[in-house]
């Protein structure tokens, strides 16, 4: 792979995992990411969340040339069913590599060089509201320097909803051209941010949909602070993980930090394998408690405790469940008083380097190529 595609390729991990490990902006398989390259655009492919795309895995290469003008030439035509299936077979054509593109392809292609599709959850409380339309335009009714603010009517995702946005957005062609970011508000679907420098589409869009929370005075604050700590793990060497917030009731009823004696040691191998030896319980610096358990344990923690909340980390949200449903029983284990036997140290050691149990803990799609 030329070294141009890989930068290129890591800058698509990255804001895919940086925007899908965030419930509050992002659930399930929804929303996606694309970076583009002269003709080309690297984007999510269809059925993947945003936090499964790596290096190899989750994304797809498209023609954009093609993409961009089937869809000049469909614009301003009523969208047809005929056009449509055309459309699906486009989008087919143009790819040159990996699974099937996303729906959402189309909408992506006429952006700018980073481009992000999420659902946040502030956003959508209001893109659904019936007063939403009223209520971007007080939000938004003082403009902010190079950035373009757009509302699309609610339109079909596809080939209805991409020409309706050509269609809103370039009527100021020019100012598309000039601003860095363009944020596109999705009637009743959520948003598409788009910028030609990616840490300025990040800041675009917190800055964004912090708008939309101040507006609903609403606090998402305990799903933000997952970036925070996925942010110290990059920053050490841990780039491909991400962490999640726990909203698991059984977790939170059964953690009690005084008596965190109860839980900090595996009890079986699989909690050993899924949680890691041990949980970090976060004390007042977040950082300095990453690095030294970074530091302790040589490797990073999959489960986080601060104060009464339970982050996960892991490779990706799905997996970060998977750790959840352990560390849950691991909890229940616990929950009786029982005075039970923890995992011995030596085996501990044993277990740590032991192939059978490792592989277990390979990805599904390992397995599909
Ligand atoms: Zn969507």
């Amino acid at each position: 792979m030329a070294q141009k595609n890989k930068d290129l390729l890591k800058d698509l991990v990255e804001i895919s995992k940086y925007f899908g490990q965030r419930f509050d902006l992002t659930q399930a398989a929804g929303g996606n990411s694309s970076v583009k390259s002269n003709k080309k655009m690297f984007i999510k492919s269809s059925g993947y969340s945003l936090s499964e795309v790596t290096l190899k895995n989750g994304y797809t290469i498209v023609d954009n040339d093609k993409l961009v003008n089937f869809l000049h030439s469909a614009r301003g035509n009523k969208i047809t069913d005929s056009i449509e299936k055309k459309s699906f077979k486009i989008l087919k054509d143009s790819t040159l590599d990996g699974g099937s593109p996303s729906i959402e392809t189309l909408a992506h292609s006429i952006m700018k060089k980073f481009t992000i599709h999420i659902h946040p959850v502030a956003v959508n409380m209001v893109s659904v509201n019936r007063k939403s339309r009223e209520i971007f335009n007080k939000i938004f009714s003082t403009k902010r320097k190079g950035e373009s603010i757009y509302y699309v009517s609610y339109r079909t995702p596809g080939i209805s909803l991409a020409t309706e946005i050509i269609n809103v957005v370039s009527v100021e062609q020019d100012k598309l051209k000039r601003d860095n970011t363009i944020i596109v508000f999705l009637e009743n679907h959520g948003l598409i941010c788009s910028s030609d420098n990616k840490l300025e589409l990040i800041q675009s869009v917190e800055k964004i949909v912090k708008q939309f929370e101040n507006y609903l005075k609403i606090n998402l604050s305990r799903y933000k602070l997952t970036t925070e700590i996925s942010q110290i793990l990059w920053r050490n060497s841990y780039e491909n993980l991400i962490c999640c917030y726990s909203e698991d009731a059984i977790l939170t009823k059964f953690i009690n930090l005084k008596n965190s004696k109860n839980f900090i040691k595996p009890l079986n191998p699989d909690q050993l394998l899924y949680c890691g030896e041990s949980p970090l319980i976060v004390g007042s610096s977040l950082e300095t408690s990453i690095k030294s358990y970074l530091k302790k344990y040589k490797t990073y923690p999959r489960v986080l405790i601060v104060k009464k909340d339970v982050y996960l980390v892991a490779p990706n949200v799905l997996k970060a469940k998977e750790i959840e449903d352990v560390f849950k029983s691991h909890l229940y284990f616990n929950s009786n008083g029982a005075l039970n036997r923890v995992l011995p140290k030596d085996e501990i050691k044993k277990l740590d380097s032991y192939n059978p149990q490792k592989n277990r803990l390979r990805f599904w799609f390992d397995y599909v190529e």
